[in-house]
């Protein structure tokens, strides 16, 4: 069932987004050579903390998960897609690293996504951050009153497959609300005017994932957690949470 949201629930669920924006900035200015990924999630936690915000992902056990998520952020480095754990792991001089986090302020959920490197980026690195940035762009900017949810897919894939990269099909976007995993799922690749009608007061975490190699495919990683590339290729992921409004998408997970 798709919830829609009241303008006063849209004003709550942008005091969880700052939650998680800062808590974004904050462990991307301290990821840093030799810093240990455990650091990073202690870092978001003490964001949240002093914000007086829950996580959302600490816990959480959705049904393919053999433990329950042991962090506030995931921590997804180089081949790693999504669903990191952040662990004892050193970060390394041109890490690629994808932080998602999440905030529960007030029973309201936010959730986002950033993708950096670390010390002396690779040029593909950067093109692919770069992408996945871009098409998360054109997909708020497709996040608007009477349009329908395939041309956010559309948008994303558009850039992705442009650019010669993968996109796992069985993981994207999803509504987002009092639960961080709400309906309307928000796929990554959609038909132009096709799908769910976005209406105002739709909330969706939209959230573009691309891999360098070309593949689609991905495997789970023997932490039952981690998606990772099949062909070692690196990975890249953005996301933010948005509102669709009369007045236009309104992203609540910026600053
Ligand atoms: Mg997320
Ligand atoms: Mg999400």
């Amino acid at each position: 069932m798709v919830e829609i949201k009241t303008d006063a629930a849209l004003d709550a669920m942008r005091e969880a987004g700052r939650v998680v924006a800062e808590a974004l900035d904050t462990v991307r200015g301290a990821a840093a050579v030799g810093v240990r990924l455990r650091e990073l999630d202690e870092a978001a936690r003490t964001v949240l903390r002093e914000a007086g915000a829950d996580s959302p992902f600490l816990g959480y056990r959705p049904d393919f998960a053999p433990v329950p998520f042991p962090a506030v952020i995931c921590a997804s480095v180089n081949d790693a897609i999504v669903h990191g754990i952040p662990d004892g792991y050193r970060l390394r001089d041109g890490d690629l690293v994808s932080i998602d986090c999440g905030a529960v302020v007030d029973g309201w959920v936010g959730d986002a996504a950033v993708s950096f490197t670390v010390g002396t980026p690779r040029p593909e690195d950067q093109r692919l951050i770069e992408a996945t940035e871009r098409a998360l762009a054109a997909a708020v900017e497709a996040a608007v009153v009477g349009a329908r949810m395939g041309d956010i897919g559309h948008a994303i894939a558009s850039v992705g497959r442009a650019a010669g990269y993968g996109i796992p099909a069985d993981f994207g976007g999803h509504g987002i609300g009092r639960r961080m995993h709400e309906d309307p799922p928000v796929p990554n690749e959609g038909r132009p005017g096709r799908g769910f009608p976005l209406r105002h007061g739709l909330v969706l975490a939209i959230e573009p994932m691309f891999l360098a190699g070309g593949s689609d495919d991905y495997l789970t990683d023997h932490d039952g957690w981690t998606l990772r590339t099949t062909d070692g290729a690196r990975a890249a992921h953005s996301e933010h949470t948005v509102a669709v409004t009369e007045d236009g998408p309104r992203v609540l997970t910026v600053r």
